[in-house]
């Protein structure tokens, strides 16, 4: 990761002289490397140490100290004036593509990837036109608003109708569980890296969410979770469910971390806050987390056969 003269000049254009940085989890050890690089461009510097799960949580709060926050690693989604986004990419060979042919049940093809790799799509679809595929890539949006793109919690550009399969391209098997889960399609998903296509299977997800809401049925209380942070916030949704039962208490969090959680000693939660908290960190969790649709489920107002993957609009 370096830094670009494009940078440079955005932060010059905006006269800016110092300037704070924030970085995801995997990002954060380039912080010092990125820092220096501005200090040597005439920048006094300072850096976000705390926890950056995503776009949608900036650290507005050191705007107090910085003329520029400049958020690396995610596409906009808060607008602020005083912010910049650095998406990071990561490059791949287009031909790898070729290694998913094997599990694609038919010819219209719907293309998705994560933030690293958009840059990437087109030449990716002009690989499949040019091998007989025909290839959807929906325009950018919202919380995604780079063409294909998909994050943890909006899987909007994959709901394309029509399309025979959807190809995930990225690492990880929890986007294109995310995409099978938001859209009910035929889901490939290639690694790029290492060019291995497989299909994400939701069965043993969907009964661990199972096991958990049995487990969750006959708590004492609910916490709902409402977060804090101004990206996750979903207030009116947590009072929603809040009403759906006499035993459910509202808790306001920045950070849902798993010793906060026991403090409260609420034996079961449901989360308003970053899906992925559920299901990427239910691991962690001393208790149940469940999504809003489960609670609903738990609640008898939606059927399992209603289950839905949490998204946030
Ligand atoms: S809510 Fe979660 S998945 Fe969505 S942008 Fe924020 S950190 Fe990422």
């Amino acid at each position: 990761m370096t830094v670009t003269s494009d940078l440079v000049k955005r932060l010059r254009d905006r006269h800016a002289r110092t300037v704070a940085l924030q970085f995801p989890a995997g990002l954060k050890r380039q912080s010092v490397k990125i820092a220096q690089a501005l200090r040597e461009e005439g920048f006094f510097v300072i850096i976000s140490g705390d926890p950056c799960y995503g776009a949608c949580d900036l650290a507005l709060d050191l705007l107090a100290y910085a003329d520029v926050l400049v958020h690396f690693g995610h596409t906009p989604l808060l607008q602020h004036p005083d912010v910049i986004y650095e998406p990071f990419r990561v490059d791949f060979d287009p031909a790898v593509v070729e290694k998913a042919l094997p599990l694609l049940k038919g010819r219209r093809i719907g293309l998705v990837t994560t933030v690293q790799h958009t840059h990437l799509l087109g030449e990716v679809g002009r690989r499949l036109r040019s091998l007989g595929y025909e290839t959807v890539i929906t325009p950018g949006e919202g919380r995604t608003p780079e063409a294909g793109q998909v994050i943890g919690c909006s899987y909007g550009s994959a709901r394309i109708p029509g399309a025979s399969d959807i190809l995930f391209i990225g690492t990880g098997i929890f986007h294109p569980l995310g995409v099978q889960l938001a859209t009910g399609m035929h889901v490939v998903a290639l690694d790029p890296l290492t060019g291995i296509a497989e299909e994400p299977d939701a069965r043993k997800f969907l009964s661990k969410r199972h096991a958990l809401m049995e487990k969750a049925r006959d708590a004492g209380q609910y916490g709902i979770i409402v977060s804090r942070k101004q990206g996750q916030n979903r207030h009116p949704l947590a009072c929603r469910l809040a009403s759906l039962s006499d035993r459910a208490y509202l808790v306001f969090m920045d950070e849902v971390s798993p010793d906060e959680l026991l403090n409260l000693g609420i034996a079961a939660y449901v989360n308003t806050a970053c899906p992925r908290l559920s299901y990427d960190d239910q691991i962690r969790f001393p208790v149940p987390v469940l999504t809003p649709a489960e609670f609903e489920i738990l609640c008898g107002v939606r059927t399992w056969d209603d289950y839905i993957i949490d998204e946030i609009a």
